[in-house]
Protein backbone atom coordinates (compact mmCIF):
# COMPACT_ATOMS: atom_id res chain seq x y z
CA UNK A 1 0.00 0.00 0.00
CA UNK A 2 1.46 3.71 -0.74
CA UNK A 3 1.83 5.68 2.08
CA UNK A 4 0.46 9.13 1.40
CA UNK A 5 1.72 12.88 2.74
CA UNK A 6 -0.39 15.68 3.66
CA UNK A 7 -0.43 18.61 1.04
CA UNK A 8 0.71 21.99 2.64
CA UNK A 9 -0.10 25.71 2.11
CA UNK A 10 3.21 27.75 2.62
CA UNK A 11 4.19 31.23 1.81
CA UNK A 12 4.92 30.33 -1.37
CA UNK A 13 1.32 28.55 -2.28
CA UNK A 14 0.20 24.75 -2.20
CA UNK A 15 2.94 22.46 -1.71
CA UNK A 16 1.79 19.11 -3.11
CA UNK A 17 3.67 16.07 -2.70
CA UNK A 18 4.01 13.00 -4.78
CA UNK A 19 1.85 10.65 -3.45
CA UNK A 20 -1.05 13.04 -1.87
CA UNK A 21 -3.50 11.99 0.63
CA UNK A 22 -6.91 13.10 -0.71
CA UNK A 23 -10.09 13.04 1.45
CA UNK A 24 -13.61 12.10 -0.43
CA UNK A 25 -16.97 12.01 0.52
CA UNK A 26 -18.54 9.39 -1.52
CA UNK A 27 -22.21 11.10 -1.15
CA UNK A 28 -25.71 10.15 -1.28
CA UNK A 29 -28.18 8.99 -3.82
CA UNK A 30 -26.54 8.34 -7.14
CA UNK A 31 -22.85 9.74 -5.25
CA UNK A 32 -21.06 6.34 -4.84
CA UNK A 33 -22.29 4.93 -8.22
CA UNK A 34 -20.68 8.52 -9.53
CA UNK A 35 -17.93 8.64 -7.65
CA UNK A 36 -17.01 4.85 -8.33
CA UNK A 37 -17.27 5.35 -12.23
CA UNK A 38 -15.13 9.32 -11.29
CA UNK A 39 -12.37 7.35 -9.05
CA UNK A 40 -11.44 4.79 -12.04
CA UNK A 41 -10.84 7.91 -14.54
CA UNK A 42 -9.06 10.07 -12.08
CA UNK A 43 -6.53 6.80 -11.73
CA UNK A 44 -5.97 6.13 -15.11
CA UNK A 45 -5.39 10.07 -16.11
CA UNK A 46 -2.90 10.11 -13.20
CA UNK A 47 -1.13 6.79 -14.45
CA UNK A 48 -1.36 7.80 -17.62
CA UNK A 49 0.48 11.14 -17.10
CA UNK A 50 3.43 9.82 -14.66
CA UNK A 51 3.65 6.36 -14.24
CA UNK A 52 4.11 5.20 -11.08
CA UNK A 53 5.78 8.31 -10.06
CA UNK A 54 2.98 10.06 -8.64
CA UNK A 55 -0.38 8.64 -7.13
CA UNK A 56 -3.18 10.04 -4.98
CA UNK A 57 -3.79 8.09 -1.57
CA UNK A 58 -7.84 8.23 -1.30
CA UNK A 59 -8.86 8.51 2.43
CA UNK A 60 -12.53 7.99 2.76
CA UNK A 61 -14.81 10.52 5.04
CA UNK A 62 -18.56 9.91 6.49
CA UNK A 63 -20.80 12.68 5.47
CA UNK A 64 -24.47 12.98 5.22
CA UNK A 65 -26.53 9.20 5.04
CA UNK A 66 -23.86 7.14 5.08
CA UNK A 67 -22.53 9.24 7.77
CA UNK A 68 -25.86 9.13 10.00
CA UNK A 69 -26.23 5.44 9.78
CA UNK A 70 -22.81 4.08 10.91
CA UNK A 71 -22.10 7.15 13.67
CA UNK A 72 -25.27 8.82 14.25
CA UNK A 73 -23.96 11.96 13.38
CA UNK A 74 -24.47 13.71 9.48
CA UNK A 75 -21.26 15.66 9.43
CA UNK A 76 -19.02 14.03 12.09
CA UNK A 77 -16.32 15.95 13.56
CA UNK A 78 -13.34 13.90 12.32
CA UNK A 79 -14.66 14.10 9.01
CA UNK A 80 -14.46 18.03 9.34
CA UNK A 81 -11.10 17.58 11.10
CA UNK A 82 -9.40 15.23 8.65
CA UNK A 83 -10.26 17.50 5.54
CA UNK A 84 -8.77 20.26 7.95
CA UNK A 85 -5.35 18.60 8.12
CA UNK A 86 -5.02 17.20 4.45
CA UNK A 87 -6.61 20.65 2.89
CA UNK A 88 -7.93 19.00 -0.32
CA UNK A 89 -11.17 17.26 -0.82
CA UNK A 90 -13.44 15.97 -2.99
CA UNK A 91 -17.25 14.79 -2.74
CA UNK A 92 -20.06 13.84 -4.32
CA UNK A 93 -23.63 15.15 -3.73
CA UNK A 94 -25.55 15.46 -0.02
CA UNK A 95 -28.57 14.58 1.05
CA UNK A 96 -29.77 17.69 3.04
CA UNK A 97 -31.11 16.50 6.66
CA UNK A 98 -34.62 17.60 7.26
CA UNK A 99 -35.05 18.68 10.49
CA UNK A 100 -32.06 17.70 13.64
CA UNK A 101 -30.81 21.81 13.04
CA UNK A 102 -28.36 21.20 10.73
CA UNK A 103 -29.55 23.29 7.04
CA UNK A 104 -27.80 21.87 4.82
CA UNK A 105 -24.34 19.86 5.04
CA UNK A 106 -22.52 21.78 2.28
CA UNK A 107 -22.97 24.93 3.82
CA UNK A 108 -21.88 23.24 6.67
CA UNK A 109 -18.56 22.36 5.47
CA UNK A 110 -18.44 25.82 3.62
CA UNK A 111 -18.60 28.17 6.40
CA UNK A 112 -16.71 25.50 9.09
CA UNK A 113 -13.70 25.85 6.62
CA UNK A 114 -14.43 29.49 4.90
CA UNK A 115 -14.31 28.18 1.45
CA UNK A 116 -15.54 31.68 0.58
CA UNK A 117 -14.94 31.13 -3.30
CA UNK A 118 -17.17 29.31 -5.16
CA UNK A 119 -16.10 28.64 -8.52
CA UNK A 120 -17.91 27.21 -11.37
CA UNK A 121 -16.38 27.07 -14.78
CA UNK A 122 -18.94 27.16 -17.47
CA UNK A 123 -17.72 25.90 -21.01
CA UNK A 124 -19.32 24.00 -24.19
CA UNK A 125 -18.17 20.57 -25.23
CA UNK A 126 -19.38 20.03 -28.11
CA UNK A 127 -21.97 17.86 -29.56
CA UNK A 128 -23.65 18.00 -25.98
CA UNK A 129 -27.38 18.89 -26.79
CA UNK A 130 -28.37 22.61 -25.35
CA UNK A 131 -31.37 24.67 -26.37
CA UNK A 132 -28.97 27.29 -27.38
CA UNK A 133 -27.83 28.15 -31.36
CA UNK A 134 -24.25 28.33 -30.39
CA UNK A 135 -23.50 27.27 -27.24
CA UNK A 136 -19.75 27.06 -27.97
CA UNK A 137 -19.80 30.79 -27.53
CA UNK A 138 -20.61 30.72 -23.73
CA UNK A 139 -17.32 30.16 -21.73
CA UNK A 140 -17.03 31.47 -18.50
CA UNK A 141 -15.60 31.16 -14.81
CA UNK A 142 -18.06 32.31 -11.78
CA UNK A 143 -16.54 33.63 -8.75
CA UNK A 144 -19.53 33.41 -6.47
CA UNK A 145 -19.40 34.57 -2.65
CA UNK A 146 -19.67 31.64 -0.25
CA UNK A 147 -20.19 32.89 2.90
CA UNK A 148 -22.38 36.38 3.14
CA UNK A 149 -25.19 37.76 1.70
CA UNK A 150 -28.83 35.92 2.76
CA UNK A 151 -27.34 32.34 2.98
CA UNK A 152 -25.52 33.54 6.46
CA UNK A 153 -28.84 32.02 7.65
CA UNK A 154 -30.08 34.64 9.75
CA UNK A 155 -33.92 34.10 9.25
CA UNK A 156 -37.12 34.36 11.83
CA UNK A 157 -40.20 32.41 11.18
CA UNK A 158 -43.19 34.93 10.77
CA UNK A 159 -45.04 35.50 14.12
CA UNK A 160 -42.25 34.11 15.78
CA UNK A 161 -41.36 36.29 18.83
CA UNK A 162 -37.88 36.85 17.28
CA UNK A 163 -39.66 38.48 13.94
CA UNK A 164 -41.68 39.84 16.14
CA UNK A 165 -39.63 41.58 18.34
CA UNK A 166 -36.90 42.62 15.10
CA UNK A 167 -39.81 44.17 13.59
CA UNK A 168 -40.58 46.08 16.40
CA UNK A 169 -37.01 47.41 17.11
CA UNK A 170 -37.19 48.17 13.21
CA UNK A 171 -40.21 50.39 13.88
CA UNK A 172 -39.39 51.63 16.72
CA UNK A 173 -35.32 52.76 16.75
CA UNK A 174 -35.13 52.62 13.02
CA UNK A 175 -38.27 54.62 11.76
CA UNK A 176 -38.72 51.73 9.60
CA UNK A 177 -42.54 52.05 8.27
CA UNK A 178 -42.40 50.04 4.81
CA UNK A 179 -42.95 46.31 6.20
CA UNK A 180 -46.30 45.85 4.38
CA UNK A 181 -47.52 43.83 6.51
CA UNK A 182 -45.79 43.41 9.81
CA UNK A 183 -48.07 41.03 12.06
CA UNK A 184 -47.15 38.22 9.56
CA UNK A 185 -43.82 39.00 8.33
CA UNK A 186 -40.84 36.39 8.60
CA UNK A 187 -37.67 38.23 8.45
CA UNK A 188 -33.96 37.85 6.96
CA UNK A 189 -31.20 39.63 6.91
CA UNK A 190 -28.49 40.26 4.11
CA UNK A 191 -25.32 41.07 5.59
CA UNK A 192 -22.37 41.75 2.65
CA UNK A 193 -19.29 42.85 4.04
CA UNK A 194 -16.17 44.88 2.56
CA UNK A 195 -13.94 42.51 3.73
CA UNK A 196 -15.79 39.38 2.13
CA UNK A 197 -16.96 41.41 -0.88
CA UNK A 198 -13.30 42.31 -1.34
CA UNK A 199 -11.12 38.99 -0.84
CA UNK A 200 -13.98 37.17 -3.50
CA UNK A 201 -13.68 39.85 -6.47
CA UNK A 202 -9.65 39.54 -5.63
CA UNK A 203 -9.44 36.14 -6.29
CA UNK A 204 -11.74 36.45 -9.63
CA UNK A 205 -9.20 39.51 -10.79
CA UNK A 206 -6.15 37.66 -9.86
CA UNK A 207 -7.58 34.31 -11.31
CA UNK A 208 -8.47 36.70 -14.65
CA UNK A 209 -4.93 37.75 -14.80
CA UNK A 210 -3.23 34.42 -14.02
CA UNK A 211 -5.46 32.68 -16.68
CA UNK A 212 -5.71 35.59 -19.66
CA UNK A 213 -9.50 36.19 -19.74
CA UNK A 214 -10.24 39.51 -20.91
CA UNK A 215 -12.99 40.55 -18.28
CA UNK A 216 -14.29 40.48 -14.94
CA UNK A 217 -18.11 41.24 -14.41
CA UNK A 218 -19.32 42.32 -10.84
CA UNK A 219 -22.78 41.24 -11.40
CA UNK A 220 -25.13 42.87 -8.51
CA UNK A 221 -28.51 44.23 -7.93
CA UNK A 222 -27.53 47.45 -6.65
CA UNK A 223 -29.65 49.41 -8.27
CA UNK A 224 -32.52 48.75 -5.80
CA UNK A 225 -30.72 47.18 -2.92
CA UNK A 226 -27.73 49.89 -3.12
CA UNK A 227 -25.60 49.21 0.08
CA UNK A 228 -25.75 45.61 0.09
CA UNK A 229 -25.21 44.73 -3.93
CA UNK A 230 -24.22 48.51 -4.45
CA UNK A 231 -21.36 48.20 -1.94
CA UNK A 232 -20.40 44.99 -4.04
CA UNK A 233 -19.91 47.24 -6.79
CA UNK A 234 -18.45 49.82 -5.30
CA UNK A 235 -15.41 47.93 -3.06
CA UNK A 236 -15.54 45.56 -6.52
CA UNK A 237 -14.05 48.99 -8.62
CA UNK A 238 -12.32 50.37 -5.58
CA UNK A 239 -10.08 47.00 -4.96
CA UNK A 240 -9.67 46.56 -8.92
CA UNK A 241 -7.91 50.38 -9.15
CA UNK A 242 -5.94 50.13 -5.74
CA UNK A 243 -4.52 46.71 -5.82
CA UNK A 244 -4.23 46.07 -9.70
CA UNK A 245 -3.34 49.69 -11.00
CA UNK A 246 -2.24 49.58 -14.55
CA UNK A 247 -3.14 45.58 -14.89
CA UNK A 248 -6.81 47.00 -15.13
CA UNK A 249 -9.15 49.01 -16.55
CA UNK A 250 -12.67 49.65 -15.19
CA UNK A 251 -15.87 51.28 -16.11
CA UNK A 252 -15.09 54.07 -13.06
CA UNK A 253 -12.48 54.51 -15.22
CA UNK A 254 -14.07 55.02 -18.50
CA UNK A 255 -17.12 57.00 -16.37
CA UNK A 256 -14.28 59.31 -15.11
CA UNK A 257 -12.64 60.05 -18.33
CA UNK A 258 -15.85 60.70 -19.86
CA UNK A 259 -16.99 62.75 -17.61
CA UNK A 260 -14.17 65.09 -17.59
CA UNK A 261 -13.09 64.74 -21.62
CA UNK A 262 -16.38 63.58 -23.08
CA UNK A 263 -17.64 59.69 -24.74
CA UNK A 264 -14.76 59.81 -27.36
CA UNK A 265 -12.12 60.70 -25.41
CA UNK A 266 -13.13 57.60 -22.86
CA UNK A 267 -13.87 55.68 -25.76
CA UNK A 268 -10.33 56.07 -26.92
CA UNK A 269 -8.71 55.22 -23.14
CA UNK A 270 -11.27 51.90 -23.52
CA UNK A 271 -10.00 51.17 -27.10
CA UNK A 272 -5.98 51.55 -25.32
CA UNK A 273 -6.52 49.25 -22.93
CA UNK A 274 -8.02 46.68 -24.74
CA UNK A 275 -5.30 46.68 -27.09
CA UNK A 276 -2.67 46.68 -24.54
CA UNK A 277 -4.13 43.87 -22.93
CA UNK A 278 -5.66 44.99 -20.00
CA UNK A 279 -8.31 43.14 -18.08
CA UNK A 280 -11.13 45.13 -18.23
CA UNK A 281 -13.64 45.17 -14.78
CA UNK A 282 -17.14 45.76 -15.45
CA UNK A 283 -20.38 45.47 -13.87
CA UNK A 284 -23.47 44.37 -14.88
CA UNK A 285 -27.42 44.43 -13.28
CA UNK A 286 -27.91 41.13 -12.26
CA UNK A 287 -31.35 40.74 -14.21
CA UNK A 288 -30.26 42.34 -17.62
CA UNK A 289 -27.16 40.39 -17.13
CA UNK A 290 -29.85 36.81 -17.00
CA UNK A 291 -30.53 38.46 -20.57
CA UNK A 292 -27.30 38.93 -21.75
CA UNK A 293 -25.58 35.92 -20.91
CA UNK A 294 -28.42 34.17 -23.21
CA UNK A 295 -28.23 36.65 -25.89
CA UNK A 296 -25.01 37.86 -26.12
CA UNK A 297 -22.34 34.99 -23.85
CA UNK A 298 -19.72 35.69 -25.98
CA UNK A 299 -19.17 39.56 -23.94
CA UNK A 300 -18.78 38.00 -20.35
CA UNK A 301 -15.53 36.23 -19.36
CA UNK A 302 -15.19 35.76 -15.67
CA UNK A 303 -18.09 36.88 -13.25
CA UNK A 304 -18.07 38.16 -9.82
CA UNK A 305 -20.95 37.78 -8.19
CA UNK A 306 -22.83 37.56 -4.01
CA UNK A 307 -24.30 34.40 -2.81
CA UNK A 308 -27.98 34.34 -4.21
CA UNK A 309 -27.09 35.63 -7.98
CA UNK A 310 -24.01 33.31 -7.95
CA UNK A 311 -26.60 30.22 -7.16
CA UNK A 312 -29.31 31.65 -9.43
CA UNK A 313 -26.46 32.14 -12.04
CA UNK A 314 -24.44 29.08 -12.02
CA UNK A 315 -27.47 26.66 -12.86
CA UNK A 316 -28.83 29.04 -15.63
CA UNK A 317 -25.44 29.15 -17.24
CA UNK A 318 -24.99 25.57 -17.00
CA UNK A 319 -28.20 24.90 -18.88
CA UNK A 320 -26.87 26.67 -21.64
CA UNK A 321 -24.16 24.15 -22.04
CA UNK A 322 -25.63 20.85 -21.15
CA UNK A 323 -27.12 21.12 -17.37
CA UNK A 324 -26.25 20.19 -14.20
CA UNK A 325 -25.31 16.32 -15.12
CA UNK A 326 -22.15 18.40 -16.62
CA UNK A 327 -21.07 21.35 -13.88
CA UNK A 328 -18.47 21.26 -11.81
CA UNK A 329 -17.51 23.54 -9.01
CA UNK A 330 -15.17 24.32 -6.26
CA UNK A 331 -15.35 25.65 -2.90
CA UNK A 332 -12.08 27.66 -1.88
CA UNK A 333 -10.46 29.01 0.67
CA UNK A 334 -7.15 30.60 -1.34
CA UNK A 335 -5.41 31.97 1.82
CA UNK A 336 -5.24 28.86 3.96
CA UNK A 337 -5.46 26.44 0.81
CA UNK A 338 -8.78 24.33 2.14
CA UNK A 339 -10.66 23.29 -0.84
CA UNK A 340 -13.54 21.14 -1.82
CA UNK A 341 -14.18 19.65 -5.17
CA UNK A 342 -17.71 18.78 -6.49
CA UNK A 343 -20.39 17.82 -8.73
CA UNK A 344 -23.07 20.63 -8.13
CA UNK A 345 -26.17 18.85 -8.74
CA UNK A 346 -28.22 16.80 -5.72
CA UNK A 347 -27.97 13.46 -5.37
CA UNK A 348 -31.29 12.61 -7.56
CA UNK A 349 -32.63 9.69 -5.37
CA UNK A 350 -34.82 8.45 -7.62
CA UNK A 351 -31.99 7.31 -9.82
CA UNK A 352 -29.57 5.89 -7.18
CA UNK A 353 -28.28 2.49 -7.95
CA UNK A 354 -29.54 2.87 -11.11
CA UNK A 355 -26.04 3.40 -13.00
CA UNK A 356 -27.39 5.73 -15.27
CA UNK A 357 -26.69 9.62 -14.52
CA UNK A 358 -23.71 11.38 -15.33
CA UNK A 359 -20.56 11.17 -13.97
CA UNK A 360 -19.27 13.99 -16.00
CA UNK A 361 -20.05 16.91 -13.45
CA UNK A 362 -17.63 14.88 -10.94
CA UNK A 363 -15.12 14.31 -13.36
CA UNK A 364 -14.73 17.88 -14.15
CA UNK A 365 -14.54 18.55 -10.25
CA UNK A 366 -11.98 16.25 -10.45
CA UNK A 367 -9.98 17.87 -13.20
CA UNK A 368 -10.04 21.17 -11.42
CA UNK A 369 -8.67 19.87 -8.51
CA UNK A 370 -5.69 18.50 -10.15
CA UNK A 371 -5.27 21.78 -11.99
CA UNK A 372 -5.52 23.08 -8.22
CA UNK A 373 -2.71 20.80 -7.31
CA UNK A 374 -0.92 21.79 -10.43
CA UNK A 375 -0.65 18.19 -11.94
CA UNK A 376 -2.31 20.08 -15.04
CA UNK A 377 -1.85 17.00 -17.12
CA UNK A 378 -4.04 15.02 -15.15
CA UNK A 379 -6.84 17.68 -16.08
CA UNK A 380 -5.83 17.96 -19.60
CA UNK A 381 -6.91 14.13 -20.16
CA UNK A 382 -9.71 13.87 -18.39
CA UNK A 383 -10.54 16.83 -20.49
CA UNK A 384 -9.86 15.52 -23.74
CA UNK A 385 -11.11 12.15 -22.50
CA UNK A 386 -14.30 13.31 -22.08
CA UNK A 387 -14.87 15.69 -25.41
CA UNK A 388 -13.86 12.34 -27.02
CA UNK A 389 -16.48 10.33 -25.67
CA UNK A 390 -19.48 12.95 -26.39
CA UNK A 391 -17.96 13.85 -29.57
CA UNK A 392 -18.33 9.91 -30.33
CA UNK A 393 -22.18 10.39 -29.40
CA UNK A 394 -21.70 8.07 -26.56
CA UNK A 395 -23.23 9.18 -23.50
CA UNK A 396 -25.92 9.29 -20.68
CA UNK A 397 -29.71 9.11 -20.84
CA UNK A 398 -29.70 13.15 -20.08
CA UNK A 399 -28.05 14.16 -22.53
CA UNK A 400 -29.36 10.87 -24.77
CA UNK A 401 -32.64 11.86 -24.95
CA UNK A 402 -32.25 15.53 -25.58
CA UNK A 403 -29.82 14.64 -28.75
CA UNK A 404 -32.83 13.67 -31.34
CA UNK A 405 -30.06 11.93 -32.94
CA UNK A 406 -30.07 8.30 -34.52
CA UNK A 407 -26.70 7.95 -33.80
CA UNK A 408 -26.62 8.51 -30.39
CA UNK A 409 -25.92 5.41 -28.17
CA UNK A 410 -27.31 5.35 -24.38
CA UNK A 411 -24.42 4.34 -21.74
CA UNK A 412 -24.15 3.70 -18.49
CA UNK A 413 -22.36 5.81 -15.84
CA UNK A 414 -19.94 3.02 -15.44
CA UNK A 415 -19.96 2.42 -19.05
CA UNK A 416 -19.17 6.06 -19.98
CA UNK A 417 -16.44 6.44 -17.14
CA UNK A 418 -14.60 3.07 -19.11
CA UNK A 419 -15.26 5.06 -22.20
CA UNK A 420 -13.47 7.81 -20.90
CA UNK A 421 -10.42 5.96 -19.85
CA UNK A 422 -10.53 4.34 -23.13
P1 LIG B 1 -30.88 16.99 -7.94
O1 LIG B 1 -29.76 17.77 -8.55
O2 LIG B 1 -30.50 15.89 -7.04
O3 LIG B 1 -31.76 16.37 -9.09
C1 LIG B 1 -32.61 17.08 -9.97
C2 LIG B 1 -32.63 16.37 -11.31
O4 LIG B 1 -31.45 16.71 -12.01
C3 LIG B 1 -32.64 14.86 -11.25
O5 LIG B 1 -33.92 14.34 -11.15
C4 LIG B 1 -32.00 14.49 -12.56
O6 LIG B 1 -32.97 14.52 -13.58
C5 LIG B 1 -31.03 15.63 -12.80
N1 LIG B 1 -29.66 15.26 -12.42
C6 LIG B 1 -29.05 15.39 -11.20
N2 LIG B 1 -27.82 14.91 -11.25
C7 LIG B 1 -27.60 14.47 -12.50
C8 LIG B 1 -26.50 13.84 -13.16
N3 LIG B 1 -25.35 13.56 -12.55
N4 LIG B 1 -26.66 13.50 -14.45
C9 LIG B 1 -27.81 13.75 -15.09
N5 LIG B 1 -28.88 14.33 -14.54
C10 LIG B 1 -28.77 14.69 -13.25
O7 LIG B 1 -31.82 18.04 -7.18
P2 LIG B 1 -32.99 17.80 -6.11
O8 LIG B 1 -33.83 16.65 -6.54
O9 LIG B 1 -33.58 19.14 -5.95
O10 LIG B 1 -32.25 17.45 -4.75
C11 LIG B 1 -32.11 16.13 -4.21
C12 LIG B 1 -31.28 16.20 -2.93
O11 LIG B 1 -29.95 16.67 -3.21
C13 LIG B 1 -31.83 17.13 -1.86
O12 LIG B 1 -31.65 16.53 -0.60
C14 LIG B 1 -30.97 18.38 -2.00
O13 LIG B 1 -30.90 19.12 -0.82
C15 LIG B 1 -29.63 17.74 -2.34
N6 LIG B 1 -28.69 18.64 -3.03
C16 LIG B 1 -27.38 18.52 -2.74
C17 LIG B 1 -26.43 19.29 -3.41
C18 LIG B 1 -24.99 19.11 -3.07
O14 LIG B 1 -24.63 18.18 -2.37
N7 LIG B 1 -24.10 19.96 -3.55
C19 LIG B 1 -26.84 20.20 -4.40
C20 LIG B 1 -28.20 20.27 -4.71
C21 LIG B 1 -29.12 19.49 -4.03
Amino acid sequence: MTVGEKIIQSETGLQVPAFPVIPFIEGDGIGPEIWQASKKVFEAAVEKAYGDKRKVVWTEVLAGGKAFDTTGSWLPDETMDTIREYLVAIKGPLTTPIGGGIRSLNVALRQTLDLYVCQRPVRYFNGVPSPLKHPEKTDMVIFRENTEDCYAGIEFEAQSEEANRLIEILQTQFGVNKIRFPETSAIGVKPVSIEGSQRLIRSAIEYALENNRTSVTLVHKGNIMKFTEGGFKKWGYALAEEEFGDKVFTWNQYDAEKATNGRAAADALYQKAVDEGKLIIKDRIADIFLQEILMNPENYDVIATLNLNGDYISDALAAQVGGIGIAPGANINPDTGHAIFEATHGTAPEFAGLDELNPSSLLLSGAMMFDYLGWNEVSASIVAGIEKTIANKTVTRDFYYLMDDEKAQKVSCSKFADLVVE
